[in-house]
């Protein structure tokens, strides 16, 4: 069954006084799931005391509906009485700030941001709510998931943009254990470090950007224990309650914000049995809204393919979508009373569509009742504060229906992508270790993007273990390379694979020493050149072939052994190199191409990028011809689906030109028309769609 329903109980909201007749409202909108918050903080008052008569009402309430409960854990929130007992087990910054447990705008009932998890008595504290809660409800036919983590991300450094966490006794001796773990002696650590450590106590975290060495491995370190509190909360329902399904959803951190998030989406999705993510279009550039609906619909869509890529085939949420007005802040900068636009209702026509057709099961909306209490307030409602429904509440009924009425919605699968980016931990770590910030990696990463998105490719992401999935893969910011990464790298090269790099790959060791030679690694030789010297970009352009692309933040200079040249700086040197290596090949562009698109004016980086995967036979499986229906294939038990979307206010006639023989047409849904008479130079079909609509179109 397709998912459908929104977020409803974060206490102390909604007053359970409008519970019964909200959820009657949801039920005749057509949902079919609400989620509901249990909050530590709220449901263990005191020791040996657990409170769970308000999620019993609600889920009595939601059986009456015959609705689907996802009951999420939140342990992002703890009560009083233990930060009172164990005042040391509170966060603790970089600068050696203790968090007292307080409100926030994602927490307005307090406890936030809960008490370190490294600290032992807080997770058997933890541990003994988890297990209550699941007992409680194991075997219950409503409650048929629990939300593992619901955002898994470590939150206080998503709230303190200065400070860092977490410093305190039980994360400096995890992360010593961690390194002991990992060089088993001193004599190992200090030969990888490069330092002359004499004792293991002398080693602690690193409080500011220094040093590479032990910088990147505490990055490590933070992103697996981020791993290992995700792993041991999803082991501790499980045995309270084996039936249920796990899930958890992300905010697709993999786009650079894992530095300080520290969750890796892939890693996390491996941990459940479903997984999601949190999509706010109003919110990626809040509160400098981005002005081009294309470019909040890009935004968008990213987070899907994300999701998609590290839900790697398991079944996918969109777990949060805006269902209102965006309001929040944080620490540094609080937003309360500043109010993002209200959703347009065709624009959220439009978001359910990205949600469909990047190949989610499932839509909830954040949330049903505007927020009534704090920074959040009175926001992101799909319905006005006395209940009220708006017109965005008419639009989650239309797709409530819609995706009830067509089971193939749910059956059907994207195909696999026309090109894969390489989304690499590793990249986004050192770019944060060496610079501060992710600026680089996330803007080469998103330029990419978009310039492949708005040329109409089928775009996945993926890790290097899935790289053998496709015929080319494109690697931004591959500076730092681990040896996992290059293994898998030489094996999709050897296997036939095409790799095309923004930039040299493997510059650094995996402790950040620059190699002597460039690729290191073994590399080198897969590449066919070496990188001479590395000049700062400036106004010199790449050119290759007829095109031009400018050249961002760095310029390699490349010596060409076994490959051949490419293309030449316009200064002098060698900027991009193309080998042959075993079934494969290998294509170094000098620069951070994706930035180079990303901020390209004139569309001259973009169309020399694109002409050099369309030179070497690399199309997009269907192509739009006016680039303003956006598409995505599926493949489903009778055949194909052609899922497309159109931006644009006015309803279009749109040509669509096909790679791929989708077989007879059957049928459409939504506000597509097949218009099979029609005929439109260079497209073999030809459609009828909407203003700021979508719809799909099913072959078989
Ligand atoms: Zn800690």
């Amino acid at each position: 069954m397709f998912a459908y329903g929104a977020q409803y109980y974060r206490p102390p909201n909604p007053p359970s006084k409008v519970w019964s007749k909200d959820f009657e409202q949801m039920s005749q909108l057509g949902f079919n799931t609400v989620k509901l918050w249990a909050m530590w903080n709220y449901t263990h008052p005191s020791k040996d005391e657990f409170d769970f008569s308000e999620l019993d009402e609600l889920v009595a309430l939601g059986e009456k509906k015959n609705f689907n409960v996802v009951i999420s854990l939140i342990l992002e929130n703890a009560p009083h009485w233990l930060s009172q007992e164990h005042p040391e087990a509170r966060y603790e910054s970089q600068d050696g700030v203790k968090v007292d447990l307080q409100a926030r705008p994602n927490t307005p009932g307090g406890g936030w941001p809960g008490l370190c998890l490294n600290h032992k008595i807080v997770r058997e504290h933890a541990e003994r709510y988890m297990e209550a809660l699941a007992s409680r409800y194991a075997g219950n036919e409503t409650v048929t998931s629990f939300d593992t983590w619901d955002e898994a991300f470590f939150e206080p450094n998503h709230y303190y943009p200065d400070k860092r966490f977490c410093y305190c006794e039980a994360c400096s001796r995890d992360f010593r254990r961690w390194l002991r773990k990992r060089y088993h002696d001193l004599e190992t650590l200090n030969e990888n470090w490069e330092q002359r450590y004499t004792d293991w106590e002398q080693v602690a975290p690193p409080r500011y950007h220094g040093g590479y060495p032990r910088f990147l491995d505490w990055q490590r370190f933070r992103l697996e224990n981020h791993q290992r509190w995700m792993k041991w909360r999803a082991e501790t329902l499980r045995g309270a309650s084996p039936d249920v399904t796990l899930r958890s959803h992300g905010i697709a951190g993999n786009l650079g914000g894992l530095v300080q998030n520290y969750n890796d989406d892939w890693e996390s999705a491996s941990t459940v049995e479903e997984w999601g993510t949190s999509s706010f279009p109003h919110w990626m550039d809040y509160p400098e809204i981005a002005e081009k609906i294309e470019d909040r619909i890009a935004a968008h869509q990213i987070t899907l393919d994300v999701a998609r890529g590290a839900a790697q085939g398991r079944r996918f949420w969109q777990t949060e979508l805006e269902g209102g007005p965006v309001r929040s802040g944080n620490a540094g900068a609080p937003r309360g009373l500043t109010c993002g636009p209200f959703p347009d209702p065709g624009e959220m026509e439009i978001w359910n569509w990205n949600a469909i057709m990047s190949g989610a099961k499932g839509v909830l909306y954040w949330q049903y009742r505007p927020e009534m209490l704090g920074l959040e307030s009175p926001g992101f409602g799909l319905v006005r504060r006395n209940g009220e429904m708006t017109d965005r509440t008419r639009v989650a009924e239309r797709f409530a229906k819609l995706t009830t009425e067509n089971p193939e919605l749910e059956s059907s699968k994207p195909v696999e992508g026309d090109i894969a980016i390489g989304l690499l931990p590793e990249a986004a770590n050192f770019n944060y270790v060496a610079e501060g910030n992710t600026h680089q990696f996330s803007g080469t990463v998103q330029g990419i993007y978009k310039t492949l998105w708005a040329a109409d490719y089928q775009i996945d992401f993926a890790k290097p273990h899935q790289f053998e999935n496709y015929g080319t893969v494109y690697l931004p910011y591959p500076l730092l390379l681990e040896d996992e990464t290059v293994r898998e790298i030489k094996s999709f090269v050897k296997r036939g694979g095409t790799l095309i790099t923004g930039g040299t790959p493997a510059v650094h060791k995996s402790n950040g020493r620059v190699f002597k030679e460039a690729p290191g690694a073994g590399l080198g030789r897969i590449v066919g050149a070496s990188l001479l010297t590395s000049r700062p970009g400036g106004s010199e352009s790449l050119e290759l072939g007829k095109g031009k692309i400018a050249g961002k933040v760095r310029r390699d200079i490349l010596e060409c052994h076994e490959a051949s040249m490419m293309g030449s700086w316009s200064d002098g040197g060698i900027g991009a190199v193309r080998n042959s290596y075993e079934k494969g090949e290998t294509i170094v562009l000098g620069t951070l191409v994706g930035i180079s698109c990303g901020e390209d004016q004139t569309n001259r980086s973009k169309n020399t990028f694109l002409r050099l995967l369309s030179d070497r036979g690399l199309v997009p499986v269907v192509e739009s011809n006016r680039g303003i229906a956006k598409t995505r294939l599926h493949r489903y038990e009778e055949g194909f689906i052609l899922y497309m979307t159109n931006e644009s206010k006015n309803q279009k006639n749109i040509g669509i030109k096909l790679r791929k023989d989708l077989g007879n047409f059957k049928d459409s849904i939504g506000d597509v028309t097949y218009l099979e008479s029609e005929n439109m130079a260079d497209a073999d079909i030809v459609v009828d769609i909407d203003g700021r609509s979508g719809g799909a179109l099913i072959f078989g």
